[in-house]
C-alpha cells in the first residue's frame, strides 16, 4: 500500500513545526505518478521504496528539500522525469539534491574493490556529493536496499550488493556519525555474507547471558538508583552488543568469544555535560573499575562527531559491563552525526557542536544567525575537493589531483603506459588528450608501441609523476639532437684547420670534459656550453688558435656534411623560423644560437640581415630527403566578406590535400577579412600547387606566403 504523504507530514511535524505539508503532498504524489506501473523485487509498487527512504530520513528529522528529495531520488534514473521539470516544480535546491543522487546511482563498481580501492571510492562518493545530503539520502536508500534484499532472486547479486553495503556504505556511514545507520547496514550485510557464523555468535551470546544469569532490566535498575542517589536524574538503557561487533572485536584481538570482556553494555543519560562526570565518578566509587578501559570522548571527541564517557566496571552482580555516559544531545549526534547538526541549529541557537576535525572544513560551522539553508551552504563537501577519481576500463579507481589529465591518467597506470600513449576514450568518446578529468570518468588510453612522449606535454600535466617522466624523455631526446648539431660543428672547426675528426679520437678524451661518452660532448657543444676549439686543442695540442681567426672564415662545407633537416618543427635543437616558415624544397640556412640551437630560415629572408657581422654562427643546413612530410607553412590571405567565402576556402585547401591548422584574423572591413592562414602541406611545391588553386578562387582577394614580416 502505498497511501498518503500524512505520516511523513506528521512525524516531520514533531521537529518542524512550519513544514509545508502540500508542497510535500505534490512530491509524493508527483513521485507516485512517476513510479506508476514500476514494481520491486518484492512486488509491491515500487514507489513504496521512495516512501522508506523518505521516512528513515525523517526519522533522522531532515529538512524538507531532503524528504522531497527521497520521494523523487529515482525518478531521474528510472522514469521519465527531467531535472528541469523538478527545477521548477520543487526549486533549483531539490532539482541538485536528485541530481546528485542519480550520478552516484550511475557509478558502476565493475569488480569488488580491495580495501585500497574500496577507500578511494568512498572517497569519490563524498567528493561527488558535494552537498551532505545526497550522501545522506543514498546511505538511507541503501539502507531501505538491506532491509528488502532477500526478495533479489540471484544469490550472487545479493552477495555482491552486500560485500558492497560491508566495505563501502557501512563504513561511509561511519565516518560521517551515522551509527544507527552503520550499525544496521553492517548486520544486514553481515547476515549474507556470513549468515552462520552471526546464527552461532546469537546464540552463544543467549547462553553465556543465561549462564552467568545477566538480566538486562535487574541491572539496568540498580545503575540507575545509584545514580539518583547523588542527585543526578538518569535513564538507563541496557543491550547485547550486536553479532557483528562481536565478531570483528573477535577477529581484530584474535580471541575467542568468552574472552571477550564485556557482551553488554550500559548507555546512562543524564541532563547536563556536568553531570556526565558526576555520574562517573559515582559509579567509580560504588563498582570496582577496568583496567584500561576508560575513555574520555568528552573533552576529546572522535572524528566524527561522537562524544561519551566510557567506562568498565565490574557492576551490579558482580558481571563486567560496558558502561557509556552521555546527554541527549550528544546521545542524537551519536546515532545520527552530521545530519543530527542541522535539526540541533534549528532547535536551539545555543547549541555549540562538537568541533569535527575533518567536517569542519566541510561544514564551515554554524554562524550565530545562519538559518538552515545556510548550514547547509556550509556542509558542501569539500573535503577531496582537491582529488579527482577515475576509473580503468577494468573498473580499478585511480587517484588523482584536480586538474589532472588523460596523460597524467596514463602515467599513474603505468610508465610504459604514458610514453606510448596517443589518444583517449573518456566515458566510451574519443577526447584530447589534455582533457581535465572528472570524477566518476572511465579512462581508457590508446597506446602504440612507437609512439613517443611529447615536449608540449609538459605545460598541462599535473602529476609530479608524470611531468619527471616526460622531462627525463625530453631531456634525453635533447642531448640527441644537440649532439647531431655538435658534431656537425666540431666537424666544421676540425675542417677549418685542415685536421680530420675522428670519433674514436675524442672517445679516449672524454674525461677531460667532464663527461663519459663521445655524444655527451657533442651535447655540450651543441648547446654552446663548450667551444669546439677546446675540442680541436684538446686532440691536437700543437695548433695554435687565434680566435678572431675563426670569425673571418667562409663557409666551406660540403654537401655531404651539412647538417639534414627534418620537415616538422617538433625538434628542441632545430627550430623552423616564424618570419619566413621555409618548406622543404626550398633553399635554407641554419642560424646557431647559444642554447637554442639551430634556427632554420629561408635564404634571402630579411631577418638573416641582422645576423651579417656575425658568419661564424651560420651553418650550411640541407633537407633530409625522407622528410618530407607534412610540414606548416603560412599563407596572408584576403577573402572578400560574403556568405560561405570561408566554407569555400576551407573546400578548395582540403581537396587539394592540405589541412588548415590554424586561422588567425587580422583585419576585418564589410568587404574583406584578412588573416593568417596555417596550412599543414607536404612541401614547397604542394603549396604552390594549393596558392594557384587558391588564386583561381572567387572569393580569394589575394594570397601570398607569409615570409618575412
Ligand atoms: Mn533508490
Amino acid at each position: 500500500m502505498i497511501g498518503t504523504a500524512d505520516p511523513i507530514i506528521e512525524k516531520m511535524r514533531v521537529y518542524h513545526s512550519a513544514v509545508d505539508s502540500r508542497r510535500l503532498t505534490r512530491a509524493f504524489e508527483f513521485g507516485k505518478r512517476a513510479h506508476h506501473g514500476q514494481s520491486r523485487a518484492s512486488g509491491e509498487p515500487y514507489f513504496t521504496h521512495p516512501v522508506a527512504v523518505a521516512n528513515i530520513l525523517a526519522d533522522m528529522r531532515l529538512d524538507e528539500d531532503t524528504i522531497i528529495t527521497a520521494l523523487l531520488h529515482d525518478t531521474v534514473e528510472d522514469c521519465d522525469v527531467t531535472l528541469g521539470a523538478l527545477d521548477s516544480e520543487f526549486g533549483g535546491d531539490v532539482a541538485q539534491l536528485v541530481d546528485g543522487v542519480t550520478k552516484l546511482s550511475r557509478l558502476a563498481i565493475k569488480s569488488l574493490p580491495s580495501s585500497a580501492q574500496a577507500e578511494n571510492f568512498r572517497k569519490l562518493l563524498m567528493a561527488m556529493s558535494e552537498d551532505v545530503r545526497v550522501l545522506l539520502v543514498k546511505l538511507a536508500d541503501r539502507t531501505h536496499n538491506m532491509r528488502t534484499l532477500s526478495f533479489i532472486p540471484k544469490p550472487e547479486k545479493r552477495m555482491r550488493i552486500a560485500r558492497e553495503t560491508m566495505d563501502i556504505y557501512a563504513p561511509l556511514a561511519e565516518r560521517i556519525g551515522l551509527t544507527q545507520i552503520q550499525g544496521e547496514l553492517e548486520e544486514s550485510a553481515f547476515e549474507v555474507l556470513n549468515g552462520e557464523m552471526r546464527q552461532s555468535i546469537i546464540m552463544r551470546l543467549e547462553y553465556l547471558t543465561s549462564e552467568a544469569k545477566i538480566t538486562i532490566p535487574t541491572i539496568s535498575v540498580e545503575l540507575q538508583s545509584t545514580i539518583e542517589r547523588v542527585g543526578i536524574e538518569c535513564s538507563v538503557t541496557g543491550r547485547m552488543k550486536s553479532p557483528y561487533s562481536i565478531w570483528r572485536k573477535m577477529q581484530t584481538k584474535a580471541v575467542t568469544m568468552e574472552q571477550l570482556a564485556d557482551i553488554v553494555a550500559f548507555r546512562i543519560l543524564v541532563p547536563t555535560l556536568d553531570d556526565c562526570y558526576r555520574a562517573l565518578g559515582q559509579l567509580h566509587q560504588q563498582y570496582p573499575t577496568v583496567m584500561g578501559r576508560f575513555k574520555d570522548y568528552v573533552s576529546t571527541p572522535k572524528r566524527n562527531g561522537y562524544q561519551s564517557l566510557h567506562t568498565g566496571i565490574l557492576g551490579p552482580q558482580n558481571h563486567r559491563i560496558e558502561v557509556q555516559i552521555r546527554t541527549p544531545e550528544m546521545h542524537h549526534v551519536a546515532e545520527h552525526g552530521v545530519a543530527a547538526h542541522w535539526h540541533y541549529k534549528r532547535a536551539n541557537s545555543d547549541y555549540n557542536p562538537p568541533k569535527y576535525k575533518w567536517i569542519q572544513e566541510l561544514v564551515g560551522l554554524l554562524d550565530e544567525e545562519a538559518g538552515a539553508e545556510e548550514f547547509f551552504e556550509h556542509t558542501k563537501m569539500d573535503l577531496y575537493h582537491d582529488q579527482v577519481f577515475c576509473f580503468t576500463p577494468r573498473g580499478d579507481l585511480i587517484a588523482m589531483p584536480r586538474g589532472a589529465t588523460a596523460v597524467d591518467f596514463a602515467y599513474a597506470v603505468h610508465t610504459q603506459i604514458g610514453e606510448t600513449c596517443t589518444g583517449v576514450r573518456i566515458n566510451g568518446k574519443t577526447r584530447q588528450l589534455a582533457t581535465e578529468l572528472q570524477n566518476g570518468d572511465q579512462i581508457e588510453i590508446l597506446t602504440q608501441a612507437d609512439a613517443k612522449p611529447r615536449a608540449e606535454w609538459e605545460s598541462f600535466v599535473k602529476t609530479g609523476r608524470a611531468k619527471s617522466a616526460i622531462r627525463r624523455f625530453t631531456r634525453a631526446q635533447r642531448v640527441t639532437e644537440f649532439s647531431r648539431i655538435g658534431k656537425a660543428l666540431i666537424e666544421k672547426t676540425f675542417r677549418e684547420h685542415d685536421r680530420p675528426f675522428r670519433t674514436r679520437a675524442l672517445e679516449r678524451s672524454v674525461s677531460a670534459f667532464g663527461v663519459s661518452r663521445a655524444e655527451e660532448v657533442f651535447a655540450l657543444v651543441g648547446e654552446d656550453r663548450l667551444s669546439p676549439l677546446r675540442v680541436l686543442e684538446k686532440l691536437h695540442p700543437d695548433i695554435v688558435i687565434d680566435d678572431r681567426d675563426t670569425r673571418n672564415r667562409t663557409l666551406g662545407q660540403s654537401s655531404q656534411s651539412k647538417l639534414k633537416i627534418k620537415g616538422t618543427n617538433t625538434g628542441t635543437a632545430v627550430t623552423i623560423a616564424r618570419c619566413c616558415h621555409p618548406l622543404p624544397g626550398e633553399a635554407i640556412v641554419g642560424i646557431f644560437t647559444t642554447g637554442k640551437g639551430i634556427t632554420v630560415h629561408k635564404v634571402g629572408c630579411t631577418t638573416l640581415s641582422k645576423f651579417s657581422d656575425a658568419p661564424e654562427l651560420w651553418f650550411d643546413v640541407s633537407w633530409e630527403q625522407d622528410s618530407l612530410r607534412t610540414v606548416n607553412g603560412r599563407l596572408n590571405t584576403v577573402l572578400s566578406n560574403e556568405p560561405g567565402s570561408l566554407a569555400s576556402l576551407a573546400t578548395v585547401i582540403s581537396q587539394q590535400g592540405g589541412n588548415i591548422s590554424n586561422i588567425h584574423l587580422t583585419d576585418r572591413t564589410p568587404d574583406f577579412f584578412r588573416f593568417e592562414l596555417d596550412l599543414e602541406v607536404k612541401d614547397v611545391e604542394h603549396m604552390r600547387a594549393i596558392i594557384a588553386v587558391l588564386q583561381a578562387n572567387k572569393y580569394v582577394e589575394s594570397v601570398e606566403r607569409g615570409d618575412a614580416e
